[in-house]
């Protein structure tokens, strides 16, 4: 077995795991640094294990970004990314004996959430290229044939960008509500969602076993800070709060998050250009003759010409770093700075010919 990850290779363009390319200015780093200085004064102490500041500024957040009222801190659940916030469901609602149902393609961890907790990992396949879209049907047959006591459903995906409607969600939450599954949306890259796609936040109030992941390391400009979060009901969070480690948030975490979600009209800043650069680059690559997939997210799924690996080394080799992710021969590229996508669209012309 191999530990997770993408390769880490320092090149001049990184559109290879789906960061925002933009980093915090010298004024936020200071206040940063300052809240971390603060924060070390009190290090001899355990942090603060429940957070509940943290969690009220998240609940704050949401509302202002989603338009839901701000969902009360008890509902709020955070841990150091959203990748640990799903590991945490996973022991608390997976196991032996029990099964998690995912659709493909679908993010690389999921499973590995599921070997981790001894949970079994089933999948069902999305609908076809390059849509990859996932229908009501689709969603609830696949739940009455795996009977399945979590689903893992994320909007936008990864690695196509399909965000879902909301029928489809409710769907899901619907078909698990009678045997109490639970069903968690992944909204990793909530964000960047096109304007007018409604978030599966606002079926909270309807379906108690319904929980939405979401994290600060995409949008929020923070993938080095390590926050991701989770919003259901209160029992949801309560039994999380039974697997996870005592301490798990460090102060110094909980100084950064709270500062960032301070100055979050400074980090969200960019993301409309990001949407803008996503839309101009998908229309460049149809223009060019490429299969994409329609995304809702900070990245795009494309079909090369060429053999992939070939062309993600010709890539490489100009100093690109994409993503060799997903069913052959796809291919995932990340929004970047302009400059970046403009580094990219040129490498892929030599490396990639009509
Ligand atoms: N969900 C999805 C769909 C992702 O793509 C990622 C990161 N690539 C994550 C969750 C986890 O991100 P983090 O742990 O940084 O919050």
């Amino acid at each position: 077995m191999e530990p997770y990850g993408a390769p880490q290779i320092h090149v001049p363009h990184l559109l290879n795991v789906n960061e925002n390319p933009f980093g915090p200015s010298e004024a936020l780093a200071q206040a940063m640094g300052e809240a971390v200085r603060t924060a070390a004064l009190d290090l001899h102490r355990y942090p603060d294990r429940e957070f509940e500041a943290l969690r009220a500024d998240l609940g704050d957040y949401l509302a202002e970004e989603s338009g839901i009222p701000a969902p009360r801190p008890e509902s709020v659940w955070a841990a150091n990314g959203s990748n640990e916030v799903m590991h945490q469901l996973m022991l608390a609602f997976g196991g032996p004996g029990r099964t998690a149902l995912g659709f493909t393609p679908h993010y690389s961890m999921y499973p590995e959430y599921a070997r981790d907790t001894f949970t079994s990992w089933v999948t069902a396949e999305r609908g076809p290229a390059p849509d990859f879209a996932l229908t009501a049907a689709q969603v609830s047959d696949a739940i009455a044939r795996h009977d399945p006591h979590i689903v893992v459903l994320a909007s936008p995906n990864n690695p196509t960008g399909t965000a879902l409607d909301l029928e489809v969600v409710r769907a899901a939450a619907a078909a698990l509500a009678p045997c109490a599954g639970l069903l968690v949306v992944d909204e990793a890259y909530a964000e960047f969602r096109r304007a007018g796609v409604p978030s599966p936040l606002e079926l909270l109030p309807e379906f108690p076993n319904l929980v939405v992941t979401r994290t600060m390391s995409k949008a929020f400009a923070l993938a080095g800070g390590r926050i991701g979060y989770m919003v259901a009901d209160p029992g949801i969070v309560d039994l999380v709060r039974i697997v996870r480690l005592p301490y798990h948030l460090s102060a110094v975490t909980q100084a950064v998050a709270r500062t960032a979600l301070a100055h979050r009209a400074e980090l969200l800043a960019q993301v409309e250009l990001l949407r803008t650069e996503r839309d101009a680059l998908a229309a460049h690559l149809r223009a060019e003759g490429y299969t994409v997939a329609p995304s809702d997210a900070n990245f795009l799924f494309f079909l090369p010409r060429g053999d992939r690996r070939a062309v993600w080394q010709g890539l490489l080799d100009r100093g690109v770093l994409i993503r060799e992710v997903g069913p052959a021969p796809w291919l995932r590229v990340s929004i970047g700075a302009p400059e970046d996508n403009t580094a990219f669209r040129t490498a892929l012309t030599e490396v990639d010919p009509a």
